[in-house]
């Protein structure tokens, strides 16, 4: 049985990674390969921060993203309590997630799941308002995790590989001329925005995302002003992630100079001492954004396909809770066709 993992993404690699730690726990041959046009540090994660936090996932049902946020934020704790949390880049990290508009902030979608999840006061709200030219209306905080690709990508690359995964660059132009072409049994497809031109998926849109990253290593505090005009601090191991901006439809990967400003400014206004702090550089991603998530099989057909994209601006949020519902949904096809029993 030959399985291809089509894209090298957080969603691709967490999903190949599944996938074959599981065929190896049953004793299965296990023959995985991931298939990718960009690798870390390249990926649309490479340039986020790794927060831990469902957004801008348009109408996914909540249900759904409550259950795969949860297997990350336990898979993360997993890591953290482990010697690789180094590696793996995971930081746990105070949160406060605020707004400026009348949204308010009691019923939070991961309440039960994060750490010591409580609304703010009013007495805190008004602290942190000030002398402040934006009002925070409403407000909650939590410890959360950091999880940033450049470092938690290579760590499972390198678990992949080390149980016998290869990891290919390669480009698929169009998926189904590869799945009726390719000597692969199993294609599991997580090419985020690329589904629009490999699968002709016209749902797919991009939510581009420009960011600045400061050296700031006295920020132990993340924040968030989830409001249309707001802004975002998280910081990661060796620097600080300015936020940032949710452009829909927009494909333009070059770093625009008035969202720099933007980002800096409306960054600098929450946390003053970020003037002094030392621009290291910009940088632009687009978001696979999609009405719904997609994850699902393939019906019909003589080959079993999966689908994994459409993650919005939570695709490492939801890296691991997706890669495990990949791998149910693998094993309830192999055994729909009988394969767990004459091929692994
Ligand atoms: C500025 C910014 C900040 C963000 N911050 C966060 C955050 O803090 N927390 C969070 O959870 N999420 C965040 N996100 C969102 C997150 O980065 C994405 O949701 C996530 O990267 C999606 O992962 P993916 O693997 O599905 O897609 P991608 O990371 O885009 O990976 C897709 C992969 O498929 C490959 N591919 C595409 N087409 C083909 C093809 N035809 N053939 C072969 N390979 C192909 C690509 O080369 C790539 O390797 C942020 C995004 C941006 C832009």
């Amino acid at each position: 049985m030959r399985i291809a993992v089509i894209g090298g993404g957080v969603s691709g690699i967490s999903s190949a990674v599944q996938i074959l730690e599981y065929l190896k726990s049953t004793g299965s041959p296990a023959d995985v390969t991931v298939l990718s046009e960009a690798l870390t540090p390249n990926t649309t994660g490479d340039g986020s921060a790794g927060l831990w936090a469902p957004y801008l996932l348009s109408g996914t049902p909540k249900a759904r993203v409550h259950r795969w946020s949860k297997q990350m934020y336990d898979f993360l704790k997993q890591i953290w309590l482990s010697e690789d949390a180094g590696e793996a880049g995971v930081c746990l990290l105070p949160f406060l997630w605020l707004t400026t508009t009348t949204t308010t902030m009691h019923d939070v979608l991961w309440k039960d799941i994060a750490y010591s999840c409580r609304r703010l006061t009013q007495k805190e709200l008004d602290g942190l308002n000030k002398g402040k030219e934006r009002k925070y209306t409403d407000g909650i905080e939590f410890i959360t995790y950091t999880s940033e690709p450049t470092k938690l990508l290579p760590y499972l690359m390198k678990r992949f590989q080390a149980n016998g995964g290869k990891i290919v660059q390669q480009k698929i132009a169009n998926l189904e001329d590869f799945i009726t072409s390719s000597e692969y049994d199993v294609i599991i497809n997580c090419t985020g925005l690329g589904s629009r031109e490999c699968v002709k998926d016209n749902g797919m849109f991009s939510i581009r995302g420009q960011v600045s990253r400061v050296k700031a290593n006295w920020l132990y505090h993340g924040l968030i002003d989830e409001s249309d005009d707001g802004n975002y601090i998280i910081p990661n191991c060796e620097s600080v992630i300015l936020g940032g901006t949710h452009q829909e439809n927009d494909y333009n990967t070059k770093v625009c100079p008035n969202d720099k400003a933007f980002i800096i400014n409306g960054c600098q206004k929450i946390v003053p001492g970020l003037e002094n702090a030392q621009h290291l550089y910009d940088w632009v991603g687009l978001r696979p954004g999609r009405d719904s998530l997609r994850l699902e099989a393939e019906k019909g057909g003589k080959k079993i396909v999966i689908h994994n994209y459409g993650h919005g601006g939570s695709g490492v949020t939801l890296a691991w809770g997706c890669a495990d519902e990949v791998l149910e949904l693998l094993k309830h096809e192999l055994q729909a066709r009988n394969f767990l029993k004459s091929k692994l």
